[in-house]
C-alpha cells in the first residue's frame, strides 16, 4: 500500500520514526522497542538511514520485518549524497524484492570530516535527482523532507521553499517535516508553502525533549531554534532528569494537541528507540486508534 492512500482515508494518521541500533549493538533490540509501540496502530513507522552511523544495511531487513512481523506499513528513508546511480539502483532492488513500497528519499548531511566535498560532483547532489530515479524505477510511493524553519545550507527561506516545490514537482506524495518546538512556525511555513502550490500532506515532525543534554546537540545538528518556554524548563532541569522527562512530554503532548486542532494530516513522532514516552504522549493527545 501506498503510504500517500492513509492521508486520503484516515486523519489523522500517527507515524512514528525508529533508528536501526548501532552495529555494535544486537538488532533484535529494536524489536523489543517496536513490541511496545506496535500497540499504538500507527498508520506507519519510518526506519533512518545512515543517520548516527548505523548499518545501513539493517534500515532495509527492518522496514522489511515491520511489513511482515507486525503487519505495519513501513517507510524506508534513503540517503543518497554519498551513492553512486548504480548503488541506489541496486538498493530500490532489494527495497521491492523484500516487498517495500514507500521511501523517504533524502540528499543526506554532507560530510563534515571533508570540507572540499562538492555534491556537484557527485552522481547525486540534491534530493530530487533521487526522486526522478525512484519514479523512474518503480511505483514506489515516495516521501521528502521539508525544514519550517528553512534547511541550514540554504540562506534564504524563500529559495529553499522553491528548492521544496521543484524537489515535490519531481513525485513526491508528502512532506515530513524537521523537528521545531514552536507550532507558530509551521503554521507560517504551511500558508508559504500552499502559496507557491505545494499542495501534498505536509506531516509536522515533533521530537519530545527528553533529556537537556541530548536536546543541545539536536538543535546544533538540524538548526532549530528553542523557545523561551522550553529553554526555561532545559535550564530548570538539566540536573534533574525524571522532572526534565516529565515536563518534556508533557510540552509534546501541547504541541501534538495544538497540531491536531488545527487539522494537520498526521503527526510523524521521532520516538529515539523509545517507547514509555511514546505511548504516554500518544495516550494524552487521544491519537490510538
Ligand atoms: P535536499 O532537498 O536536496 O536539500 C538540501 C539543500 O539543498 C537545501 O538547502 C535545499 O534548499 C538545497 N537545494 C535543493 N535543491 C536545490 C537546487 N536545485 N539548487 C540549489 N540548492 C538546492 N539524514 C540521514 O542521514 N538519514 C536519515 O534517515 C534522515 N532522515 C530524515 C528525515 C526527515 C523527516 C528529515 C527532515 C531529515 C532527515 N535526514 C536524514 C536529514 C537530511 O538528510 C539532511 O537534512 C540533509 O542535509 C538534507 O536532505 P534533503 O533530502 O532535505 O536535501
Amino acid at each position: 500500500m501506498k503510504i500517500l492512500d492513509l492521508y486520503g482515508r484516515e486523519k489523522p494518521v500517527l507515524s512514528l520514526e525508529i533508528f536501526p541500533p548501532r552495529v555494535d549493538y544486537p538488532l533484535e533490540t529494536i524489536f523489543e522497542t517496536l513490541d511496545h509501540l506496535q500497540t499504538l496502530n500507527p498508520g506507519y513507522i519510518s526506519v533512518t538511514y545512515g543517520a548516527g552511523g548505523s548499518n545501513r544495511a539493517r534500515t532495509v531487513e527492518i522496514a522489511a520485518r515491520i511489513k511482515r512481523e507486525y503487519g505495519i506499513e513501513s517507510l524506508a528513508h534513503l540517503t543518497c549524497v554519498r551513492h553512486t546511480q548504480a548503488e541506489v539502483d541496486q538498493i530500490l532492488d532489494q527495497l521491492a524484492e523484500e516487498g517495500i513500497r514507500n521511501i523517504l528519499a533524502l540528499r543526506g548531511d554532507l560530510p563534515e570530516d571533508d570540507p572540499d566535498f562538492d555534491p556537484s560532483q557527485q552522481d547525486y547532489g540534491f534530493a530530487y535527482e533521487l526522486i526522478n530515479d525512484i519514479c523512474k524505477k518503480a511505483d514506489f510511493g515516495v516521501a521528502a523532507a521539508a525544514y519550517p524553519a528553512g534547511h541550514p545550507e540554504c540562506p534564504r527561506l524563500k529559495d529553499d521553499l522553491c528548492n521544496l516545490k521543484h524537489k515535490v514537482d519531481c513525485g513526491v506524495d508528502f512532506l515530513i517535516t524537521q523537528l521545531f518546538f514552536d507550532n507558530r512556525i509551521y503554521y507560517d511555513f504551511i500558508d508559504k508553502a500552499l502559496a507557491i502550490k505545494i499542495d501534498c500532506p505536509v506531516v509536522p515532525g515533533i521530537m519530545p525533549v527528553l533529556n537537556a543534554r541530548s536536546i543541545r546537540r539536536t538543535i546544533y545538528l538540524c538548526g532549530a531554534s528553542i523557545p523561551g518556554p522550553l529553554l526555561q524548563l532545559v535550564d530548570k532541569y538539566e540536573h534533574d532528569a525524571d522532572s526534565m522527562e516529565k515536563a518534556g512530554i508533557e510540552y509534546a503532548s501541547m504541541q501534538v494537541d495544538d497540531l491536531l486542532t488545527s487539522g494537520v494530516p498526521g503527526i510523524h513522532l521521532y520516538t529515539m528507540n523509545k517507547h514509555r514516552q511514546i505511548i504516554e504522549i500518544v495516550n494524552n493527545v487521544g491519537l490510538v486508534k
